[in-house]
């Protein structure tokens, strides 16, 4: 009697799933859909970066890395020769970084981190320790 109440339930789920579509994504056969607020691959104009250093400490994953030449920090561009490293491996994509910087230097994109069997190439640095305005940007990823 339970196996017969059982097929009366199911039958009808089951006849319903043949017209339906799967609600697996297809990827990567089929391009991804993002959601609006997708959280990816964090960026870093290093034009607009004063190298204040919020974003590393507030960074909870110890993905960002900010390396100075000295501690000396100019008031008006806050330290003159550093470099900013992001480690892809190490981040959490979120978004924390992005909400401390008062310069809107750092930020997420929607674009995934390709994997990589090396981790160091999953290590990006932006400035070279050069003198403000004029840093060089070396994408490693
Ligand atoms: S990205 Fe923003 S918060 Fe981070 S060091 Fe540069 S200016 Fe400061
Ligand atoms: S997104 Fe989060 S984990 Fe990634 S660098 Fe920014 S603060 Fe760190």
């Amino acid at each position: 009697m339970t196996r017969l109440h059982s097929l009366v339930y199911l039958l009808p789920q089951l006849w319903r799933t043949l017209f339906t579509r799967p609600i697996t994504v297809r990827y990567p056969f089929a391009p991804l859909e993002l959601p609006p607020y997708f959280r990816g691959r964090v960026v870093i104009n290093i034009d607009l970066c004063r190298g204040c250093g919020l974003c590393v400490r507030d960074c909870p994953a110890f993905a960002l890395e900010l390396e100075r030449e000295s501690d000396t920090l100019s008031p008006s561009k806050g330290h003159d020769k550093f470099q900013l490293i992001h480690y892809h491996d190490r981040c959490a994509c979120c978004g924390q970084c992005q909400d401390v910087c008062r310069y809107e230097a750092i930020w997420l994109t929607s674009e995934y981190v390709p994997a990589a069997a090396d981790r160091d190439v999953l290590r990006e640095e932006f400035g070279l320790l050069g003198e403000f305005g004029t840093r060089e940007v070396n994408h490693a990823v």
